[in-house]
């Protein structure tokens, strides 16, 4: 099939591309403004394929100042999206350990000890200090909550509206169409096959959709843009090594309760120091809360869903969060190496936008704006380049597209954070300061560190746990656990002091009931495993099995051999298993024993 144009992901950054193209292809009198060169007459045809099952089945926050969005839609704030609500009060939190259980450094347990000592004179309430002063750069005022898949179905329909473009959801691209060293459109994934990808009954071999543009806005673990690198490369000194995963539920507060809409509460400290949390407050009590689990936590027990329960019940959130009740829940990977991790924005027949492209703001933590302002900066070198009747060719491309996108504030602003978070890699105390100093001096100072990867930084489980655990009891844990089949960080966890989840059925929930109550999982039959273990040696080798204690969705568990079973019932699509595997490929130094591939499926909800 041919098309003008081809779109892989419906994210922001994707939203922004055909909000802004789809209005201008088609003349108020409904001749084509710029004519296809597929379709002669006609407008150029413009396709979006996305993975997901429906639009907006994405994983984010969000709050957002809302710059772009305002841009390509000025009268977002009185559209009636669902889930939206005006900034309002901000507050940034500082969580003391009320179980003792958190690994904290010294530094921070003298920290601890002096709030405690000094709490009288603080603005301090219920094991958390309010920080008297929010910077600057995490202000979010003027800007919106939002869900993320409220905004973008109403965006989906806004642009579908126009008549100019087609989105299809439900329809994952295997990978990009290469011919004579240029990207020449998409292959959609392959139906009918077997777990292992092999022709089965009913066998429909993936569509190839060949455009004179391919858009990749396939988000921060997309397969496609992954090809592109391994293919192009990497610009020098840039890589993606920083990564974390957010893991958030939505939930209905309990009736009375005092938060306001658009109440923005963040926190660290707690329940690792390494540990992020947000708390965005929708209108009609609905709230969106979770915890981002970074890829600097050295721990070989990543998890997410159990450090989301802690988190929840620690004494300052669980006021407002007892008698909540879980709505759905989700989980995601954030590229966390903002413009470092900025790939290779165009070449001959592609560009890239958002998150995949490196747009992440990693210090004010702000991606949605960020990502939908690259496509809304593409579509307007698109259409230049269209009316200019010019190739989209990687010269082209480059000065349409990449030099709108250095002169705009996404670039400024992303310089000023570039260096902002590498002090993280040397602990959180250091990167706190790194943090500030970045965002007080506009990037000019920064604390220096170096990412590793996991191999190079994970302890093994005796050292993780030498001072809880007595040695040898941990890995006996670990080995009951894996006989059972089952992940072992609940037990390890629990053994190391943290208390057992009170189960109450409504919010806090096993981990299989959350993927029933608020997943809403789908995976549809004949369609390949997206996630393999393609080197298995190694994962026999594997001592420290992070893929299966990080799973988001208990989706891969220890396998009989050492390499670990992975159920595609059971998967959120988040990636995390990309970035956490305790082996380097030895194929490519940059990706690991894991491979996280296109795949249909995951999260059927559009409330994250
Ligand atoms: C828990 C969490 C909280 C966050 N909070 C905030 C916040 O408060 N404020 C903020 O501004 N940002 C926040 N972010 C970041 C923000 O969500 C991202 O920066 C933003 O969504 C990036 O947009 P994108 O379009 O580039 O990518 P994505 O949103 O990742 O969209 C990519 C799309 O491509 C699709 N796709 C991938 N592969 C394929 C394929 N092979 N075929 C077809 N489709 C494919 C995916 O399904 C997805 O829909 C948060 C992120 C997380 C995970
Ligand atoms: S995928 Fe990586 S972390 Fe998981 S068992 Fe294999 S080598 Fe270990
Ligand atoms: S298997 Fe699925 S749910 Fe588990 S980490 Fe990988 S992508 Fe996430």
């Amino acid at each position: 099939m041919d098309a003008d144009i081809v779109c892989v992901g419906f994210g922001p950054a994707t939203a922004g591309f055909l909000a802004t193209l789809s209005r201008k292809l088609i003349n108020p009198d409904g001749t084509p403004a710029v004519e296809s060169t597929v379709a002669p007459g006609l407008p150029p045809q413009v396709l979006c394929y996305e993975r997901a099952d429906d639009l907006g089945f994405g994983v984010s926050g969000v709050v957002t100042r809302a710059r772009a969005l305002r841009t390509s839609f000025p009268d977002i704030d009185k559209a009636g999206i669902p889930m939206a609500a005006p900034v309002g009060e901000e507050r940034v939190l500082y969580l003391l350990d009320p179980v003792g259980a958190s690994r904290r450094s010294r530094t921070l347990r003298l920290a601890d000890q002096f709030i405690h000592a000094c709490r009288w004179a603080l603005p301090f309430e219920r094991e958390a200090l309010h920080l008297p002063w929010t910077p600057g750069f995490l202000h979010k005022k003027g800007g919106l909550v939002l869900s993320l898949g409220q905004l973008l179905q109403w965006a989906g329909a806004q642009v579908q509206n126009t008549g100019a473009v087609q989105i299809w959801p439900g329809t994952p691209v295997a990978q990009a169409l290469i011919e004579n060293g240029k990207v020449a459109g998409v292959r959609l994934l392959d139906q009918g096959v077997s777990r292992q990808g092999a022709p089965a009954e009913g066998f429909t071999p993936g569509l190839d959709v060949h455009a004179a543009l391919t858009v990749v806005g396939d988000g921060p673990v997309g397969p496609i843009g992954r090809q592109l690198d391994d293919l192009f490369g990497w610009p020098e000194k840039h890589h993606a090594r920083d990564w974390a995963v957010g893991m958030k539920f939505v939930v209905d507060l309990p009736e009375g309760t005092p938060l306001q809409p658009g109440t923005v509460l963040h926190t660290f400290g707690y329940p690792e120091p390494e540990i992020f949390g947000f708390f965005y407050v929708h209108p009609d009590r609905v709230a969106s809360l979770g915890i981002f689990v970074p890829s600097w936590f050295d721990s070989p027990v990543r998890t997410a869903y159990r450090y989301l329960q802690h988190w929840m019940m620690h004494p300052y959130l669980w006021h407002f969060l007892k008698g909540a009740k879980l709505r759905s829940w989700g989980a995601k990977t954030l590229g966390e190496s903002g413009r470092r991790g900025e790939p290779r924005l165009a070449g001959d027949g592609y560009a890239r936008i958002g998150e995949g492209s490196g747009s992440t703001n990693v210090l004010t933590g702000s991606g949605v704006d960020e990502a939908w302002a690259t496509g809304a900066q593409l579509a307007e070198a698109v259409l230049e380049l269209l009316k200019a009747k010019k190739p989209f060719t990687q010269e082209n491309l480059q000065a349409a597209y990449v030099q709108r996108r250095r002169g705009s504030w996404v670039e400024r602003e992303a310089r000023a954070a570039e260096k902002s978070r590498d002090g993280f890699q040397r602990g959180v105390v250091t990167g706190l300061l790194g943090m500030a100093l970045a965002g007080l001096s506009g990037g000019r100072l920064a604390l220096p560190g170096r990412p590793l990867r996991p191999w190079q930084r994970i302890p093994s489980l005796e050292d993780y746990y030498r001072r809880r655990i007595p040695e040898g009891e941990a890995r006996q844990i670990r080995d009951d656990c894996y006989a059972r089949g089952v992940s072992a960080h609940a037990a390890l966890m629990e053994r190391a002091g943290w208390p057992a989840i009170p189960c109450d059925g409504q919010l806090l929930v096993s981990h299989q009931d959350a993927l029933l109550m608020g997943g809403k999982v789908q995976a549809p039959h004949g369609y390949a495993d997206h996630v393999a273990f393609v080197f298995p040696n190694l994962c026999q080798r594997c001592g420290t099995k992070l893929c299966v204690e990080i799973c988001s969705g208990q989706a891969i568990t220890p396998g009989a051999n050492g390499v670990p079973n992975f159920d595609r019932e059971k998967c959120v699509h988040c990636g995390a298993c990309l970035w956490n595997c305790a082996s380097a490929s030895p194929e490519n130094p940059e990706r690991m024993a894991a491979d996280f591939r296109a795949g249909a499926g995951g999260l059927h909800s559009a409330e994250n």
